[in-house]
């Protein structure tokens, strides 16, 4: 009996080979293992009821990182094996080989990281094929360690024997090292000079009980820590990192002190105690002591789980819970290179814990959070990255999507592959363009792809759009933001043809030229059309309402109320500075900066600012979030509103919503009862106008995307209202519904054209 099987997926740098090699070996096959550019490939000879259970035990007891897309087999003659071998890799020219994300730390290497005896005791760099750092190292390919940052530890005779031996779980194990011949640790003082001490995890640990912040440097970066219980260390953390309002995430020992501090329900516990240790968004138990500068006004930590040996090590020792916040200066870049860490990171941190395996490619932790039992991802970065989504379209061209401006990614695609990057972050600053550009290099590299049309997002002042237009001898293709959004999440869930799309999102450019966000589309991968949207409302300063929400609520009351709006007895009101109101005022009536807008977000700003809840905010869609952190009441009341039928489209005119809650804030009613009834308003809203939409076009798949869409409670009010109503509806989740997913739905868009 002979059979030949190739194997589809991402295989390599997950230790698939040694357990191919030790299957064979279980069941007495002969033949050979080996990577390919796609998969594995298998030859096994043997008694056919051997071979059937190694088929079957392949799929069920296969590595957990091995995730296989195929399995493919046939019989042939017999070839004669004399003993079972792994040979080495298969190169062809022109292909690309598929390599592993991070791996959090393992359970084998855990007990050895804690057993005294154990060579590798408290060694913060333990790793096996199982686990490790993959991704962040690679410089080059195929993934081997001459081609990391690995490269310059030579292994000792003993990590070499493991190394070499197909039953070790070190075979092949790229980044293997122990205490006599790979990377340490050191500590350095707040000006980068070097403190001997005998054990600097140990030490450590001190330094935080005391109330110091420490720059760890990790496997994308440098993450900032201090005592997250320590009032006084999260307030420095605070004034020093410019960072007022904004979340820190937090690390914490295990589950059980998950639990303690959040709620965490059964899916949430996977996730949180699995291989990729995602930050996840998981709502707060009021009880806990935590210092309430760690995530003010808000419902929910942003909490992981240990996931190098380095935060075991320093975790289990000091028992402590940590903020664990990305070592950066507010929106740059996370640091990733020992002397820009010491740069750009001083005055921020008292000490650094640094070591001499050099970080290839930063990124920073993903953020995920459970929505109905499954995940959605939020940020896909460390752990999911270079991971790619399989689609069910065939892309034939090789398509470069350049993303939007915030929380951009890119990606790149061949064949079904899509190969979305890891957050590069807001791209307003030349670190961040920088990282983009290199970013891009790197992928194009490593995945041997040249791609022959850019797709980017329509406004001609994001720094990605200017990039793809520079590029010379390459196809262009110019794609709407929101059709983009609601495109990725037609790839998100595996769906094409047409849809009806709902975008709420903060900011994207139209082909008006105006700022759209508050969209409905009819469309398919080729095509929109716009059918529905918000009201247009000025913007009075630009950017500056933006940072200013106070300025589009006020601009909404001067519309309704006129001169009159100063007689409204509001707290609203009576908070305005008239001088600067005035000043405000004539740019609208002039039109002077002040570009209109249909964008959701702005509107969610706008009653944040009316009710009274954030008239500023300190970084994006705060004060949407804050709104809706307020509505935490059941409440089914909900506003008026008006569609107004234009002939090709609905325009959804908002002066009886805003007239709503005025008179509500003159009842003085309670600010989380408004939240909650502007919410059911916008969820009515949707349906309201899906019901149109299917009226004349009989579609009843509705797709809701853009970063609204954060919103749990507009989400699930707004499902549920579709659902029962009997839309087919799609939302997020191995995608971000924010600007982090557009790269997606660009590169599905440009492809449909190509
Ligand atoms: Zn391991
Ligand atoms: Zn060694
Ligand atoms: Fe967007």
């Amino acid at each position: 009996m002979f059979l030949q099987i190739n194997i589809k997926g991402i295989v390599q740098g997950v230790g698939f080979r040694p357990f191919i090699y030790n299957l064979a070996k279980k069941h007495n096959l002969l033949g050979y293992v080996l990577n390919n550019t796609s998969g594995v490939s298998i030859e096994v000879e043997g008694k056919r009821s051997s071979i059937d259970k190694f088929l079957k035990e392949i799929k069920c007891y296969a590595p957990p990182q091995a995730v296989i897309f195929e399995i493919r087999n046939n019989y042939i003659e017999p070839f004669g094996y004399k003993d079972f071998t792994i040979r080495d890799s298969e190169d062809h020219e022109g292909k690309f080989v598929p390599i592993s994300p991070e791996i959090a730390t393992c359970n084998d290497c855990l007990k050895e990281l804690f057993e005294p005896s154990d060579r590798r005791y408290r060694y913060s760099f333990i790793n096996c094929t199982n686990c490790g750092p993959r991704f962040t190292i690679v410089k080059d390919i195929p993934y081997d360690r001459k081609f990391t940052t690995m490269a310059p530890f030579i292994m000792c005779e003993k990590c070499q024997g493991e190394y070499d031996n197909p039953e070790d779980r070190r075979f092949h194990a790229q980044p293997n090292a122990c205490p006599d011949c790979g990377p340490g640790l050191s500590l350095l003082n707040a000006e980068g000079a070097e403190i001997e001490v005998s054990d600097v995890v140990t030490e450590v640990c001190g330094l935080l009980k005391e109330g110091n912040i420490i720059a760890i440097k990790g496997l994308g970066g440098y993450h900032l820590a201090c005592d997250a219980l320590n009032k006084d260390a999260v307030s420095k953390l605070r004034a020093r990192k410019y960072r007022e309002y904004k979340p820190f995430a937090i690390m914490v020992k295990d589950i059980e002190t998950a639990k303690q501090i959040c709620y965490v329900n059964d899916e949430e516990e996977k996730i949180l105690k699995g291989t990729i240790r995602p930050i996840v968004l998981l709502r707060k138990r009021p009880e806990y002591p935590m210092s309430e500068d760690v995530a003010p006004r808000q419902n929910y930590y942003g909490l992981m789980l240990p996931y190098t040996p380095l935060h075991h090590l320093i975790l289990a020792e000091s028992g402590l819970v940590l903020v664990m916040t990305s070592g950066n200066i507010s929106s740059e870049p996370i640091v990733y290179y020992d002397d820009e860490a010491l740069n750009r990171l001083k005055g921020i941190a008292d000490y650094f814990v640094v070591h001499n395996r050099e970080i290839n490619i930063r990124t920073d932790d993903p953020v995920s959070r459970v929505w109905r039992g499954k995940e959605v991802i939020l940020r896909r970065s460390r752990g999911y990255v270079p991971y790619p989504l399989l689609l069910s379209c065939k892309f034939k061209g090789r398509i470069l999507a350049c993303g939007a401006e915030l929380k951009n990614t890119f990606c790149l695609t061949r064949d079904n592959y899509a190969f979305m990057s890891h957050h590069i972050g807001d791209i307003e600053n030349p670190e961040t363009l920088t990282s983009f550009e290199r970013g891009i290099e790197h992928f194009k590299r490593i995945f041997n792809i040249e791609p022959t049309c850019v797709a980017y997002d329509l406004h001609p002042e994001y720094l990605s759009t200017k990039y793809a237009r520079s590029l010379d001898g390459i196809h262009k293709i110019g794609v709407q933001h929101h059709h983009a959004h609601i495109v990725s999440c037609m790839g998100d869930n595996g769906i094409d043809g047409e849809v009806i799309g709902v975008s709420f999102d903060g900011t994207g450019f139209g082909t008006d030229g105006r700022i759209w966000g508050g969209e409905f589309l009819i469309c398919d991968f080729s095509d929109f059309k716009r059918v529905a949207h918000l009201e247009y409302t000025p913007l009075p300063g630009g950017e500056k309402a933006i940072k200013e929400p106070w300025r589009i609520a006020a601009s909404y009351l001067k519309r309704i109320y006129k001169d009159n709006m100063f007689d409204l007895d509001i707290d609203f009101i009576k908070g305005i500075d008239k001088n600067k109101w005035f000043m405000i005022e004539k740019i609208i009536d002039k039109g002077i900066n002040s570009p209109m807008t249909s964008s959701a977000g702005r509107l969610f700003d706008a009653v944040s600012a009316l009710i009274g809840i954030r008239q500023e905010i300190y970084y994006e869609g705060q004060a949407a979030i804050e709104l809706e952190m307020a509505a935490n009441c059941k409440e089914e009341g909900s506003y008026h509103f008006d569609l107004k039928d234009l002939g090709d489209k609905t325009e959804i005119a908002l002066e009886p919503t805003i007239r709503d809650i005025v008179s509500d804030l003159l009842d003085k009613v309670d600010t989380r009862i408004i939240s909650s009834r502007f919410h059911n308003t916008i969820a009515d809203i949707i349906l309201k106008v899906c019901l149109k939409i299917n009226k004349t076009s009989g579609i009843d798949r509705v797709v809701l995307s853009g970063g609204v869409f954060q919103n749990m409670l507009l989400l699930n009010k707004t499902f549920d209202l579709l659902d029962k109503r009997g839309f087919k509806v799609y939302s997020h989740h191995r995608v971000p519904p924010n600007d982090g997913g557009i790269s997606l739905g660009q590169a599905i868009i440009a492809f449909s054209f190509y």
